[in-house]
């Protein structure tokens, strides 16, 4: 090789994100973004911001958004992780936590950055297989590992867990740390925060990207005992110590101090989820019973990767994974009920 230093780079298949289309005119539902604005406050709080303040660096601490949601979720600010969208934490939480050596455990189909994050870090792994339903099995879970990560709902599944299935994997796994995944709880499953007073080893991770229409301003947080969220905060001040910029941080904190919003806006995306659910199934369709902000169907007569570029044509985003086991299933965004009629037409159209 005339080049030699090409032998010494790094080598990597990164996560693919859901395309961003510049166009105005498509119906955006490939990304689980939320299809409402966010909450009055932060229009509020951008408005109000003071662009000479960031001339200095912002609080590294993030004081005043930890407060707020320690508030919300009724832990102490020192249980409060923030991260810069929760791509962030989880990546943090995977080099923190995930040292051992032993491999982590999570499912054959879910979050497809946990393989990337394995790579990139080298930390061993083995995907445990979910049912032919996409249900997880909990037993499966019951052997010597370096750490589990769970999805809750799993994505692109939609499916959740109940509590005391959580609980029961915890109780199955107390000598490693445990990650839930909750990008997508607030659309009507369990949350596990009440289970932190209870283990130690349990982390829990949210993001105000989906629930809390901010996808844009990259806010993820981690809950959790003071032991992880210490470890958490080292391993992040060896890396970056600003990660959270003053304009999120601001805007963050006026978006969790608006609870009636954020349960209005999580209410209305649910109802707009189970009637396109109905719709689609009266097409044809198998739809996976969805906790989420989103669908996972398949056709029995037509190729999902058809549906896709069909509907692409049309001006309509949704995602396709060419994964096995779910190579002829698509995800759906749930969008405005105008939106998802839109949909629902061009499906019916093309069906
Ligand atoms: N976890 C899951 C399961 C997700 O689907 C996503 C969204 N791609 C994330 C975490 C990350 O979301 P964000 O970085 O926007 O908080």
């Amino acid at each position: 090789m005339d080049k030699p230093f090409l032998a010494k780079l790094r080598r990597i298949d990164p996560y693919v994100p859901g395309e961003q289309p510049q166009s105005q005119n498509i119906i955006k539902l490939n990304a689980n973004e939320n299809p409402y604005p966010p909450a009055p406050g932060v229009q509020a709080a951008l408005r109000a911001f003071d662009a000479s303040s960031l001339a200095l660096y912002p609080d590294a601490n993030g004081k005043a958004l930890k407060t707020a949601l320690a508030n919300r979720f009724s832990v102490k600010p020192t249980q409060v992780f923030l991260g810069n969208g929760s791509d962030d934490v989880l990546a943090l939480a995977f080099q923190s936590f995930f040292c051992s050596g032993e491999p982590i455990l999570y499912p054959d189909i879910t979050y497809s950055f946990y393989p990337v994050w394995c790579d990139l870090f080298r930390i061993p792994y083995e995907t445990v297989p979910l049912d032919e339903n996409f249900c997880v099995r909990l037993r499966d879970y019951d052997k010597p590992n370096g750490g589990v990560v769970l999805p809750n709902p799993n994505a692109p599944t939609g499916r959740a867990l109940p509590l005391d299935a959580i609980e029961d994997l915890l109780q199955h796994n107390q000598d490693c740390v445990v990650i839930i995944d909750e990008a997508y709880v607030d659309f009507g499953a369990a949350s596990a925060v009440p289970l932190l007073s209870k283990y130690e080893n349990l982390l829990v991770v949210q993001t105000m990207s989906k629930s809390r229409s901010l996808a844009g301003l990259r806010i993820g947080y981690a809950l959790g005992s003071e032991t992880l969220i210490a470890t958490l905060e080292a391993v992040k001040n060896s890396y970056n110590s600003y990660t959270m910029d003053a304009v999120a941080l601001a805007a963050g904190e006026a978006a969790v101090k608006d609870e009636t919003y954020f349960q209005q806006t999580c209410r209305k995306v649910a109802a707009t989820r189970d009637r396109a659910a109905d719709a689609l199934r009266a097409l044809g369709f198998s739809v996976s019973p969805s906790l989420a902000n989103f669908l996972f169907v398949t056709h029995p007569q037509k190729k999902a990767a058809d549906i896709f570029a069909y509907l692409r044509e049309q001006g309509i985003f949704i995602r396709y994974f060419k994964l096995p086991r779910i190579d002829n299933h698509l995800r759906i965004t749930v969008g405005t009920d105008e939106q998802m009629d839109k949909l629902i037409d061009a499906l019916r159209a093309y069906l």
